[in-house]
């Protein structure tokens, strides 16, 4: 008899592990795969020495993370001068510094007053405004103006609030943050994705793990197990009969899975809910080997850890619809990440890593590397040359990797309005289900997808309220 059982070594799954180990709980956690980490994993996927995360590579929600920045976690944080660069046809580049003054003096005067009047309430707060965001509504907020503000704003569509920006550095700048939304940038609550990424570029840069996301799946495993906690990999969960008893089980698995999983134990009622639950489009992802680092045209490009490849908002934008709408274009927005240029645990000396991804509609077995590769040699001329070798992973191949990347869906599910606010679907306690044993804590419930452990952490709670 376990007092408690977690379902899924993810981050959220090692959150929740931890506050339940934390009030004196020593869960058992029970991961599919041969290690835990999820989303959080690196390995040499192309040659030997070339060291590429699978999945997520820049964190900031790590670190803005109210749960996460509490645990002593043996870990590093790298850093790149420059949090985002977004290179355009002109052969400039537009950057994210952590300082706003710094960014706002490449943009001309009237977006730098723009940008500051949208983002500095917000980054002057970021270390009450997180809390807040990274969570269920809250019924009665601690912050209910800066709360209010951050609504107002964050309910309309990206498109919208761009509008302020008369020129493209801004215009890209913001569009390119909002595009991890990944729903369409005229779509209602878009915006909020692009202050809340821009706000943590600017509260605590975009940083990569020292060794690669799995460093943050190690400390993490690593400290619930120093809290009495024991883990047990190679453990697929199919059926509630496949766990030993326990008070409570939290699952950090998406609610289709739930519902696969612990679908007697629910009421039918509640297993068509999970059963509604909407996905969102998916990935399809490129890490490259590379024989020196990416050679871009505009030199800020070279400074920051995440590179936006897509230009123009509009052309990002075309793509983002599209393929929300079940297509693809030749011109994807592009998500580079170039993790060697800073950590040099991540490449043999002299060598590189690439990793990059764009957005595909759910489930597309498409191969998008021309396309991708194409985007990139279009602001960096001679990139294709330096590639040495090469891995793809397509939406599908994403799911049979991590099950809870359904249809290559990264975010745990569609952040289209109502369903990013209320996940899996609106209710008072989204954590908890009608059976008093079981708990879903994946980034299908709030605040949704990202490495920061928060889904985790409010369904541990949950538990500890409702079953202890
Ligand atoms: C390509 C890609 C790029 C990303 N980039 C970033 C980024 O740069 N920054 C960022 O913050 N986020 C990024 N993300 C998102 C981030 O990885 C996820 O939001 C995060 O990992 C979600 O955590 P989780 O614990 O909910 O689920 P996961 O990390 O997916 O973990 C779920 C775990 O549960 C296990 N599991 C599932 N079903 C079962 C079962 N039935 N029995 C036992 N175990 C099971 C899985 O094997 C997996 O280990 C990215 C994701 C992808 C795929």
């Amino acid at each position: 008899m376990h007092d408690a059982i977690v379902v899924g070594g993810g981050p959220n799954g090692l959150a929740a592990a931890i506050v339940l180990a934390r009030a004196g709980v020593p869960a058992l956690l029970l991961e599919a795969a041969d290690t835990v980490g999820g989303g959080t994993r690196t390995r040499e996927l192309t040659l030997p020495g070339f060291r590429h995360d699978v999945c997520s590579a820049i964190h900031p929600m790590a670190l803005v993370s109210p749960f996460l920045k509490t645990l002593p976690l043996n870990l590093t944080w790298v850093e790149s001068p420059y949090a985002i660069a977004h290179p355009l046809d002109d052969g400039t580049a537009a950057v994210v510094e952590q300082s706003l003054d710094a960014t706002t003096r490449r943009l001309g005067r009237d977006d730098a007053r723009a940008w500051r009047r949208l983002m500095q309430p917000f980054v002057d707060r970021a270390d009450v405004l997180f809390p807040e965001i990274l969570g269920p509504v809250p019924l009665v907020p601690r912050h209910p103006f800066l709360l209010a503000r951050f609504g107002l704003l964050g309910l309309r569509s990206a498109t919208a609030l761009m509008r302020r920006f008369k020129f493209d550095a801004a215009r890209a700048l913001f569009g390119g943050c909002a595009a991890h939304a990944i729903i369409p940038p005229n779509f209602a609550g878009s915006a909020s994705f692009g202050i809340a990424m821009a706000v943590s570029a600017h509260a605590v840069g975009w940083p990569c793990a020292r060794g690669g996301s799995e460093s943050i799946a190690r400390a993490m495993a690593d400290y619930f197990i120093s809290l009495g906690g024991t883990i047990k990999t190679g453990r697929r969960v199919t059926s509630m009969r496949d766990l030993p008893p326990s008070r409570a089980v939290i699952f950090d698995v998406t609610p289709r899975q739930l519902a696969a999983i612990a679908g007697d134990a629910l009421p039918p009622r509640y297993v068509r809910k999970l059963q509604r639950f909407r996905y969102g489009p998916g990935v399809f992802k490129i890490d490259w080997a590379l024989d020196g680092p990416i050679p871009w045209r505009a030199k800020e490009c070279a400074g920051a850890l995440t590179v936006h490849v897509g230009g123009r908002v509009e052309d990002i934008a075309e793509h983002e619809s599209a393929i929300w709408n079940g297509r693809t274009t030749r011109k994807p927005f592009v998500l580079v990440a170039q993790q060697s240029l800073f950590d040099p645990t991540r490449a043999p000396a002299g060598k590189h890593t690439g990793w990059a991804y764009c957005h595909v509609p759910n489930g597309s077995n498409e191969d998008m590397t021309e396309a991708i590769e194409g985007q990139i040699e279009r602001f960096a001329p001679g990139f294709r040359d330096r590639i040495v070798a090469r891995r793809t992973m397509n939406a599908a191949q994403f799911e049979a990797y991590d099950a809870n990347v359904v249809g290559g869906d990264i975010g745990g599910g569609a952040n289209t309005l109502l369903q990013f606010v209320t996940r899996p679907f609106p209710s008072l306690d989204p954590y908890a289900t009608p059976n008093r044993r079981i708990y879903i804590g994946s980034s299908s419930t709030p605040p949704g997808g990202g490495v920061h452990g928060m889904c985790g952490y409010h369904a541990a709670q949950s538990a500890l309220k409702h079953s202890f």
